[in-house]
């Protein structure tokens, strides 16, 4: 069995996981790290400790933790909260870590929750969580980070750990580059900023890019007659056509050019304007515009 010994880079008292270990404890499991699932352990103390500052934790809350891998980040959460509730995908890695918790912080063991479950199917927690503090599996991170937000109305606040060019479409304001649908439905829940940039070497594997912190606060979505469901549809058409004017990217989603004008003229937004401009607020008064005509 593997000793966890480690202090690799680490210089609190707490011991983190390093290299070493990462690399022992997957050589013991027998796992190769799939692309498909995200697989990129971290093995570097100080970028731990780095995400549980910059998600600015009080003692009393309860994380959750998408995707506990071998257990990293769980650690320093433990350290920084009152309670972990950690969902894991793979069986594998669900099973292991209770055991290398148990190891690297007795005192904490019974303060963990594991939940063997796919992120974005999982309805019921163990206990509310206040905040999520995760390093994302690359290619779920938006859905997840979305529905999470949808499921749990608990979760307050929270910093995720993503691909980079991801972290920057998730905080971009209205009329960036970057700006996008996840731009304006993270904003349906959360106000989002970005929280620095992560080298590649801080991963084993080393992933190809640049990872990115999302800090994030819940606020109120937009006071609005329409539902969610409603206000998205329109964001999704805006910015399939994201070149033409709104007139004619709603069309499809209005029935004609001419009932996406009344629905755009209702709402105040000029017809000639491309969906990258507005605001969530603005996205809402369009499905209350469209609602209004239908009624
Ligand atoms: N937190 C660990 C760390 O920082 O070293 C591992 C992070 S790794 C980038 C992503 C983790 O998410 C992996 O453990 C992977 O198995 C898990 N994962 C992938 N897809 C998932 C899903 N849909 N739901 C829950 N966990 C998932």
């Amino acid at each position: 069995m593997t000793e966890l010994s480690t202090s690799e880079g680490n210089t609190s008292a707490q011991p983190l996981l390093g290299a070493g270990d990462i690399r022992r404890l997957a050589a013991e499991l027998d796992i190769r790290p799939t692309k498909t699932l995200g697989q990129n352990f971290v093995i570097d103390g100080n970028t731990i400790r780095r995400i549980v500052s910059a998600a600015g934790l009080k003692g009393s809350e309860t994380v959750l933790e998408v995707g506990p891998g071998l257990g990293s980040l769980t650690l320093g959460l433990l350290d920084a909260a009152a309670r972990v509730v950690a969902v894991e995908i793979d069986p594998v890695l669900a099973e292991r870590l209770p055991d290398t918790i148990a190891r690297m912080r007795p005192g904490a063991a019974d303060r963990l929750d594991v939940v063997l479950s796919d992120a974005m199917r999982v309805t019921e927690l163990p206990h509310p969580p206040t905040a999520l503090v995760a390093n994302l599996p690359y290619n779920v991170a938006v859905p997840v980070v979305l529905n999470l937000l949808e499921r749990f109305p608990s979760l307050d606040h929270g910093l995720v750990m993503v691909q980079d060019e991801v972290a920057d479409r998730l905080a971009a304001p209205p009329g960036s580059k970057t700006y996008g649908v996840p731009s304006v439905k993270a904003a349906w829940y959360s106000q989002m900023q970005k929280a620095g940039v992560i080298g590649m070497n801080v991963f084993w594997p080393a992933p190809k890019i640049a990872s990115g912190l999302v800090r994030f606060t819940r606020r109120e979505p937009p006071k609005t007659t329409a539902s969610r469901e409603e206000v998205f549809a329109v964001i999704d058409a805006a910015f399939a056509q994201r070149r033409k004017t709104l007139r004619a990217a709603l069309a499809g989603w209005a029935g004609s050019p001419a009932a996406a004008e009344e629905a755009l003229r209702r709402a105040g937004v000029d017809p000639r304007a491309r969906g990258e401009v507005l605001d969530v607020t603005a996205f809402a008064r369009i499905a209350e515009g469209r609602r209004a005509l239908l009624v």
